[in-house]
């Protein structure tokens, strides 16, 4: 693929995307009808990456349209855990805050995508009942930021959220999940940066899937967040035809820790609409995991997770390296090869 020219605004639409050479007017018909289901809009700085890893997260694609039954509209259970509007608290001591449903993209594989760009901002009052529904339930010792992307939010509003939930004193650390510092770095400002630098402790988890979403601007921008004293985090969708692979995760991870940033999690794909041609088998995740144990720095494994369709958690699904064989343990190596252990 060729390298658009600079692209000053979002891509909204798909005369938009046609222009910049990122869809093919021969597939117009089709890609209406996807763009009529499940919104579209590539941030400036994906828009000017090259590369089809990148593209495929992005661009819409005719497959989209293919459902089948098993995909569900709520895939992880968010709805089904909801306390207050806003509020999904299904851990005892965390609870997901979804401040907005807006994002700087749309990715093609959401698991939120039925939701994802719709109702806008959670209002004042919302908020107002989020925190007090926080306030009778102590045992919630962490909010998790989340949307869409939380970081489309002002500095102010999210400074002004922030000092709200620090005031409670029942808070260990709140978190954000977002796309932000990698798909749109110029938001991440010196504004942002102070709202989050505060003696309540922000970690911050970073979406990212390829290795070409860490451009220059990406980099700098997650440098002035870990200055800032926040922690980074990351977690990454296993995707086939963007990173189903041991080769580009390696290459991802390795990206990720030269950007003081820790691989959480890799979550396999959840059931959501359309999002057959992402799919990978469990068995195939187990065997890219197994392939990175042997040859990847522990700091830069994540644990390989999927959230059991019908709101029932997220649960570390291997590779098992341990197994019962009568009154011994048989444990797997990192080369496949089995030894005994035994409990003393
Ligand atoms: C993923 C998730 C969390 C956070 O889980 P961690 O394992 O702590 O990252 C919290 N609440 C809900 C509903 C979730 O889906
Ligand atoms: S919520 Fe996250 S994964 Fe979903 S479209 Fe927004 S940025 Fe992408």
């Amino acid at each position: 693929m060729t390298r658009p020219a600079s692209i000053p605004l979002p891509l909204t639409s798909l005369d938009a995307l046609e222009r910049a050479g990122l869809t093919d007017p021969a597939e117009r018909a089709v890609l209406d009808a996807v763009a009529a289901e499940f919104r579209v809009r590539i941030s400036p700085a994906m828009a000017e990456v090259a590369s089809d890893g990148v593209r495929a997260q992005f661009v819409p694609d005719a497959r989209e349209l293919q459902v089948v039954p098993e995909e569900l509209a709520d895939p992880i259970g968010d709805d089904a855990h909801r306390s207050v509007p806003g509020l999904t608290h299904r851990y005892p001591d965390r609870a997901i805050l979804h401040a907005t449903q807006t994002c700087e993209v749309y990715c093609r594989f959401c698991f939120r995508r039925e939701t994802v760009g719709e109702s806008g901002t959670l209002a004042e009052v919302e908020f107002d009942r989020v925190v007090d529904y926080l306030r009778r339930t102590p045992a919630v010792r962490e909010v998790i930021f989340t949307g869409g992307d939380p970081l489309v939010l002002s500095a102010r509003r999210l400074g002004a959220m922030l000092d709200r939930l620090e005031a409670l004193g029942t808070m260990d650390l709140v978190r954000f999940h977002t796309r932000v510092p990698v798909v749109a770095p110029e938001k991440v400002s010196g504004a942002l940066v102070a709202a989050l630098d505060r003696a309540l402790p922000v970690w911050l988890v970073v979406h990212t899937n390829h290795p070409d979403e860490m451009t220059g601007a990406a980099a700098a921008a997650l440098r002035r967040l870990n200055r800032a004293g926040v922690p980074l985090l990351s977690q990454t969708v296993l995707l086939r035809g963007v990173n189903a692979d041991a080769d580009t995760l390696e290459r991802l991870f390795r990206v990720l820790i030269r950007n003081r940033v820790k691989p959480y999690y890799l979550h396999h794909p959840d059931l959501a609409k359309g999002t057959g041609h992402f799919r990978v088998t469990l068995e195939e995740g187990q065997a890219i995991m197994a392939a990175l144990r042997g040859r990847l720095t522990g700091i830069a494994q994540p644990l390989y997770v999927l959230d059991i369709p019908g709101g029932h958690g997220k649960v570390p699904v291997g590779p098992g390296y341990l197994r019962r064989e009568g009154d011994h343990w048989v444990v797997t190596d990192p080369q496949g090869c089995e030894h005994s252990y035994r409990d003393l």
